[in-house]
This record gives C-alpha cells, sequence and structure tokens, in this order.
C-alpha cells in the first residue's frame, strides 16, 4: 500500500512520472497488447489483458489519493461487476440503497441466479439496514452523494453496522471522487468510482475503477479482470490521467458552481424541490463532515410541471448541453426519468455544474425556465 508523504493533490499531478534523466514529464500511452517475454511468463508483461504501464500509473494515482491500492476496468459497471462478484461469494445478500443509480440494482438482480438476493432499503434508516445485514451474510453497497436524488449516508455509521455484521461495506464514491470524500477512511472497504465522471471530467472516456486496502479483495479483483477481460484501454488510461492532474481545481469550481445554482433554483417559483447535500438541511451536518472540501458537480431539481415541460426547460437551454452522465468541465442536465428502469420522479431534471463563469449558467437557466424572457 502506498505511504502518503504528500498530499493528494500533488500526488495526482505527480504519479507515474519518473524522475530519471531523459525519461518523459509525463507517463507514456503504450498500446501494446504483448509484451517480449521468454520462458515462466511475468502475468503483467506478458499478453496485454494481464498489465499494462499506462494502466498502473493510473492506478498509482487513484491509489494515491485514498492511500490505497486501486484496480482499473474498462467501466464503472465492470468495476461494479468484479466487486460483486468477488465479495457475494459465500454471502447471501447485497444490500444496497433504493435509490441509488439504477443500474446497480440491474447488475445485483443478475446476480439471483448465483443465489445472491439484492436488498434495496433507505439507507438513512439505520434500523432497517442494521436489521438486512443481521438476516444473513451480506455485502452493504452504499452510495453517497446518491444519483440521482443526491441524497447523503452517513458514511461512519453505516460502518460501524457493516462491521457489527462482519459485512464488506463498498462505497460508490462517482459523485463525490476521492477529492471530496474519503470512503476507506470512514470504514469502507472498498471505494468504487465510474471514472467517466468527475475523476476524468472531460466527457471523452468511459472507465471504472476500486480503490482497497484489503490485499485478498485486490487478488480477487485482478483475477476477475485478467480472466473476465474488463480491461481498461491504454489511450483511455492515460487521458484519465491526464484530467486527474485538474480533478481538485475542478471540482472546488464545480462544487462551488453547484452550490450557487441550488440556492437560485430554490427559489425560482416554476421548481418545487432542489436536491443538493450542500442546501439538504437534512443531513448538512453529515454532509460537511464527510465531504469537508466541497459538495460535488450534481444537484437535480423537480419541477412544479410534468414530464413535457420539463423536457421543454431541457431543451431550451443555449450554454448547459442537454446530455446524460456527469461531471465534466460543461455543464450538462437531462430529464433523468426519460431513462427506462430509472424511478427518479418524471419532472426531476439532473444537472451537473461544469467550470463556466456560474453567471453564465444561472442566465441560461433563467431563460431555459421562462423563454418568454
Ligand atoms: N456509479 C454511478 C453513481 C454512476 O452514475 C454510474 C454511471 O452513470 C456508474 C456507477 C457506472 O459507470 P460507467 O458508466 O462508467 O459504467
Amino acid at each position: 500500500m502506498p505511504e502518503r508523504s504528500i498530499s493528494a493533490e500533488s500526488a495526482l499531478i505527480h504519479a507515474g512520472t519518473s524522475r530519471a534523466l531523459g525519461a518523459p514529464a509525463v507517463p507514456p500511452l503504450v498500446p501494446a497488447s504483448i509484451f517480449v517475454s521468454l520462458d515462466d511468463p511475468e502475468p503483467s508483461r506478458s499478453y496485454g489483458r494481464g498489465g499494462n504501464p499506462t494502466w498502473e500509473a493510473l492506478e498509482e494515482a487513484l491509489g494515491a489519493v485514498e492511500e490505497a491500492d486501486a484496480v482499473v476496468f474498462a467501466s464503472g459497471q465492470a468495476a461494479s461487476m468484479a466487486l460483486m462478484l468477488a465479495l457475494a461469494q459465500g454471502r447471501q445478500r447485497i444490500v444496497l440503497p433504493a435509490d441509488g443509480y439504477y443500474n446497480t440494482r440491474v447488475l445485483a438482480d443478475r446476480l439471483r441466479p448465483r443465489n445472491v438476493e439484492p436488498v434495496p432499503v433507505d439507507l438513512a434508516d439505520l434500523g432497517a439496514v442494521e436489521r438486512e445485514l443481521a438476516a444473513a451474510p451480506a455485502v452493504l453497497w452504499a452510495e453517497t452523494p446518491t444519483n440521482p436524488l443526491l441524497r447523503v449516508a452517513d458514511l461512519a455509521s453505516l460502518g460501524v453496522l457493516a462491521a457489527a455484521a462482519d459485512a464488506p461495506m463498498v462505497v460508490d464514491n462517482t459523485v463525490a471522487t476521492g477529492i471530496l470524500q474519503q470512503p476507506l477512511q470512514l470504514g469502507a472497504t472498498a471505494s468504487l468510482s465510474s471514472l467517466t465522471k468527475a475523476s476524468s471530467g472531460h466527457s471523452d472516456l468511459i472507465l471504472g475503477a476500486v480503490i482497497t486496502r484489503d490485499q485478498d479483495l485486490l487478488a480477487e479483483l485482478r483475477g476477475w479482470r485478467t480472466t473476465g477481460g474488463g480491461i481498461a484501454g491504454p489511450f483511455e488510461s492515460w487521458l484519465a490521467l491526464r484530467g486527474l492532474k485538474t480533478l481538485p481545481l475542478r471540482i472546488a469550481r464545480q462544487s462551488e458552481n453547484a452550490l450557487a445554482i441550488a440556492w437560485h433554483l430554490g427559489a425560482h417559483p416554476r421548481v418545487r424541490a432542489v436536491h443538493y447535500p450542500g442546501t439538504e438541511q437534512a443531513t448538512l451536518a453529515v454532509a460537511r463532515q464527510q465531504m469537508p472540501r466541497g459538495f460535488g458537480p450534481l444537484l437535480s431539481f423537480e419541477l412544479d410541471a410534468d414530464a413535457a415541460a420539463a423536457d421543454a426547460v431541457v431543451a431550451a437551454s443555449r450554454l448547459i448541453l442537454p446530455a446524460t452522465s456527469f461531471g465534466g468541465v460543461e455543464s450538462t442536465w437531462e430529464r433523468r426519468a426519460r431513462w427506462t428502469g430509472e424511478t427518479a420522479p418524471e419532472a426531476l431534471i439532473r444537472l451537473s455544474a461544469g467550470i463556466e463563469p456560474v453567471a453564465d449558467l444561472i442566465a441560461d437557466i433563467d431563460q431555459s425556465l421562462d423563454p418568454a424572457r
């Protein structure tokens, strides 16, 4: 496990860079499917499904942020799949949020034929979580803030419940990233991220990662990756590493923008509810404690209107890009319930704040909400 001798921010900038004279200042992109090898093959330098120097540089950077080891995968979902397969072994249930990223529930449901039952709960109801964990050997799969309702779960309390039940706790840390929230310090066995979002930050790649200090789990994850084949492309890894260098700057600006937008929307007559960890009074104390540096780029709001009216608002923007996903430097929004399987309210719009000047974003939101202005 890497030792923290410098800050996470510096580690992100310098990870993977050789200081040898004449070495490139940037970790090289190595698009190789095979490496020269003889006799007994070294697993990570023989066939490219077993290892690649560019993924390893990315893993070094990601691991440094949470003072742990990282395993990168072809996508966030590939990372979740390997983690579920590894942790479900010998356990009967995956206790997961009823309102989190809907494809996590879809994925967990695919484990039913392997005798693993997905059990949706409200993570804010600690009594319910405790009961479900006690019912049979389980994995606790937390997500905070959740996508798309931005609900905040109390990770320290969940970590205590998980430890008491001997259940490994996973935290989907995609929305916050390791710069804003460090799940391994709050009792998580593994921190999962879709690197597709704010971690890489430029909406130009799909990747995922698991970060853990558990060496057995690490070996299992690498095993599933090599044999299952959900490997990260070297080019995507290189782009992600480049993006990570500016993550602290981007996420600070995005968090500022999102907070200002959330307050603005909260006072708008067409908006029925705003969901943002930085404005939700019921969970603000927990959010401040576990996300001390900012509340992230993502918020959602519900219009006092129907789905068609929400679609019209999204379509009316001139700056904010109508698109799915989140975390990029460009602001994006979408009516979330347009996706089959999503359980968000019909007129809920999810907005990802980019790094544009916030006045431009607020002007665009206002003209989209009231095109006659
Ligand atoms: N976790 C969360 C919270 C997500 O929002 C997403 C994607 O939207 C994923 C995981 C899956 O990531 P990917 O799209 O990189 O597979």
